[in-house]
């Protein structure tokens, strides 16, 4: 993720996009649901019955408001164990795809149809009830494997019922259909916007931003890192709109209520890291790096600035390839959007705000495709390896050319912290600050010391073999530093306790 609070130079660029998303936050019509006791799901029911009934129309405010009292506590199967974010995902089942049949109109802002279908793998040796996190909509028909299902709501989970439990390795479909207004709710993790999830800026766009705990709040999900899937997008956007997604294109299909674009994304994603995006996009096609499709879109005002922008970063994927090993993906671009002032490493697709079309965050973004996204956080109290990384490779390309200006650059920015007072230890950051200057410069600083402590050999080989045995899945700090002593041969205990601890 990229803010403009984190911006080391232009502090008058940063005031003016700071003021831009002041604006956003005030300005933009969200979902006219401010108060948190209007903002919990529907209230606990069940249903059952033998067949699932058709998908219903999508019919903007015709959902019923959800009913707000007694809602259950959650139970313990539904956090996945991440400690910094116990809220957050699910045990007893392993997603294995996630398909999003969306209706997609940014016209009635804030309303969303769905239908989300999960084919999951179960993990314990006996499954009879499981979680996911879902935020608020009516939902309409649940069912699992075909039959109606039993489910109640707590405020930010849905807990569905087996009547005949599944055992380890068995799969099992489960297919939501759901409708409402868009919930909106602070995340603890992100105070420098109103929200997170799916956003309707004005009524010619439609963006998601998700980092970290917003997908739940637009489709039903295993949300955390710890669980990642495929996923298959069926966006209806109306006419003269463009649905982007995740992955590549697989097609277009016009219809009387619009086109539905199917987007297929085939490598392992964390659910905060899918995207949507709709507008009057018009693509931009760069041809293919090493066999990676790369494609753009945007909004036409901002067209000539990212092709501009992409034209100036083009070799930055070899780069990176040569540096870190192959590009992790099957596709890379840019969306642009109307979010103010945040970016988002949406995989294969970063959701580009269209106030920062610069290289640095193009090259920021990109470096998460391998830090962040192809090897995941563990747990989302270790984000110094997601925006340490990022913010090391920015800088890094900055520098391309001059190693001694590089190693200026990161003495100076090392000096800097050492004299700002109140920083937070790496491993100890207060979730308000899980996306603040620790996790990225400090952060940055680390890898650039860890580097001078093992040498540039074994500082690109530990890195390589990072990402080529944990690339597809997650990897704790513990992971990490234990690969990193492994190639270096050297006992890095003390060095990873100064830095993380202090
Ligand atoms: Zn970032």
């Amino acid at each position: 993720m990229k803010q403009p609070l984190l911006r080391k130079a232009a502090p008058m660029l940063a005031a003016l996009l700071l003021a831009s998303l002041a604006c956003q936050t005030v300005m933009a019509p969200f979902s006219g649901q401010p108060a948190e006791s209007a903002t919990l799901a529907a209230p606990s029911q069940t249903a059952a019955a033998a067949t699932p009934p058709p998908l219903a129309a999508c019919t903007p405010g015709s959902a019923p408001r959800p009913i707000y009292d007694s809602l259950p506590p959650n139970p313990a199967h539904a956090s996945i164990g991440d400690p910094y974010a116990p809220e957050l995902g699910n045990l007893g089942y392993d997603v294995q795809q996630y398909t999003l049949a969306l209706t997609l109109d940014p016209r009635p802002q804030g309303w969303l149809c769905g239908r989300a279908t999960l084919t999951a793998l179960v993990t314990t040796t006996t499954l009879d009830e499981f979680a996911l996190d879902f935020i608020g909509f009516a939902i309409q028909s649940l069912t699992v494997d075909g039959v109606l299902a039993e489910y109640y709501r707590t405020a930010d989970k849905v807990v569905i019922g087996l009547d005949e439990p599944l055992t380890m390795g068995d799969e099992f479909l489960v297919q939501i259909d759901y409708q409402g207004e868009v919930v909106r709710r602070p995340s603890p993790y992100v105070p420098f916007t109103p929200s997170l999830g799916m956003f309707f800026p004005d009524p010619e766009m439609i963006f998601v931003v998700s980092e970290p705990d917003g997908a739940r709040y637009w489709f039903p999900a295993n949300d955390h890192p710890r669980d990642k899937a495929a996923f298959r997008f069926e966006l209806l956007a109306p006419e003269g709109f463009t649905a982007v997604a995740n992955g590549l294109l697989q097609s277009e299909t016009p219809g009387p209520e619009g086109t539905t674009f199917t987007w297929q994304h085939d490598y392992p994603m964390a659910p905060y890291l899918a995207t949507v995006a709709v507008g009057k996009l018009e693509l931009i096609e760069s041809g293919y790096s090493n066999g990676v499709v790369l494609r753009s879109y945007s909004l036409p005002a901002s067209r000539a600035e990212l092709e501009a922008a992409l034209q100036r970063t083009q070799a930055a994927i070899p780069w990176l390839e040569a540096l870190l090993g192959p590009y992790p993906f099957e596709a890379y671009g840019y969306v642009t959007v109307r979010s103010g002032g945040i970016t988002l490493e949406t995989q294969t697709l970063v959701a580009l705000s269209t106030f920062m079309i610069e290289d640095e965050v193009l090259i920021h973004e990109l470096a998460h495709m391998w830090f962040g996204n192809s090897v995941s956080l563990h747990s989302w109290g270790e984000m110094w390896r997601n925006e340490g990384f990022a913010t090391y490779f920015q800088i890094l390309w900055n520098y391309r050319d001059d190693p001694a200006g590089f190693a200026a650059e990161m003495e100076s920015l090392t000096r800097g912290l050492d004299s700002t007072p109140g920083l937070e230890p790496l491993n100890d950051l207060s979730p308000a600050n899980l996306f603040g200057r620790e996790s990225y410069f400090k952060g940055a600083a680390l890898v650039y010391a860890l580097q001078q402590e093992v040498g540039d050999e074994a500082f690109f080989e530990g890195l390589r073999l990072y990402l080529a045995r944990f690339g597809g899945a997650t990897a704790s700090d513990a992971d990490f530093i234990a690969l990193m002593e492994e190639v270096s041969g050297q006992d890095l205990g003390e060095f990873f306790r100064v830095w993380l601890e202090e």
